[in-house]
């Protein structure tokens, strides 16, 4: 892979990478559209990463489907799907470990506490595996995108992290691999977070600006779902995910909420 990455790299190209752990959808497409639009070498990498997963979580049922996602990936183009196994990626006494403080300790890293390390440890290596100049990274996992930038930063990475837009259902549901563990009643319920998230993005436009109180009103309307059952509701500042008292820069409404065995998150920048 680095032999292939390195020699279109030296022949001119400019190498995308877009990190995904497989069953694509829309969102997935969108940034290897993006990439495909911008890079001359796409590719596509998907691992499951097994540490980024916590005891209990789902790793050994996470969805696939390999041969659809070849598919779906040579429809737009990808030139190199990246699909390493586990062992692969892991020496069997892996030692070193990417641990990004702070921007980590709130959100999904407070209910996930080593995840983000299992994130930024797997990225690191594949930004050193495929050497990308730039890589795709999608909003929905807003707080992954600020760990990643981070890394970059500190690290001195010689990678450009693109932002991608959230793609989403009809009915606003993000798009998401985890979709697939909703029954169709959870599936219908989840539209409660987008519906939710706008009503707080409302009342910010309206002139609220006490942080604390935007998230009640989200948290409030999300329970307004039976089926719902919230893992956090945060209103923090959208660059260092530190909690927002005032709202006057830039934030993010951020949610982590579970439908039956799913856990969905979701957010939305508001701008100060
Ligand atoms: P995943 O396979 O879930 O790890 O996602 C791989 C990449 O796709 C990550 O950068 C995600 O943020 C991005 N992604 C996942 N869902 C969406 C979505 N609905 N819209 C935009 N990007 C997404």
């Amino acid at each position: 892979m680095r032999e292939e990455a390195t020699a279109a790299s030296r022949a001119g190209a400019i190498v995308g990478l877009v990190p995904t752990m497989g069953y694509f959808h829309e969102g997935h497409l969108s940034l290897m559209r993006k990439a495909r639009a911008e890079c001359g070498m796409v590719v596509v990498s998907l691992f499951v990463n097994p540490t980024q997963f916590g005891p209990g979580e789902d790793l050994a049922n996470y969805p696939k489907d390999f041969a659809r996602d070849c598919a779906l990936a040579a429809a737009e183009s990808v030139d190199v799907m990246f699909a390493p196994e586990a062992g692969e990626v892991y020496a069997g006494d892996h030692a070193t470990f990417v641990n990004v403080e702070r921007i980590t300790a709130s959100l999904c890293g407070a209910s996930r506490p080593s995840h983000f390390c299992g994130v930024a440890t797997v990225v690191a290596k594949l930004f050193n595996i495929c050497r990308p100049r730039r890589a795709y990274f999608g909003m929905k996992d807003y707080q992954q995108v600020r760990v990643i930038e981070t890394m970059i930063r500190d690290l001195n990475f010689a990678v450009e992290l693109v932002r991608c837009p959230i793609v989403r259902e009809n009915d606003g549901v993000a798009m998401s691999s985890r979709n697939s563990y909703l029954s169709a009643e959870e599936r219908r319920a989840a539209a409660i977070l987008r519906r939710s998230l706008i009503g707080a993005g409302k009342a910010i436009e309206r002139g609220e600006r006490d942080g604390a109180a935007i998230a009640r009103q989200l948290r409030a309307s999300i329970e307004t779902e039976p089926l719902a059952s919230v893992d956090y509701v945060a209103v923090v500042d959208a660059d260092s995910l530190e909690p927002l008292g005032r709202i006057e820069r830039a934030a993010l409404l951020a949610v982590a909420v579970r439908f039956g065995r799913a856990r969905l998150i979701d957010n939305l920048v508001v701008e100060g």
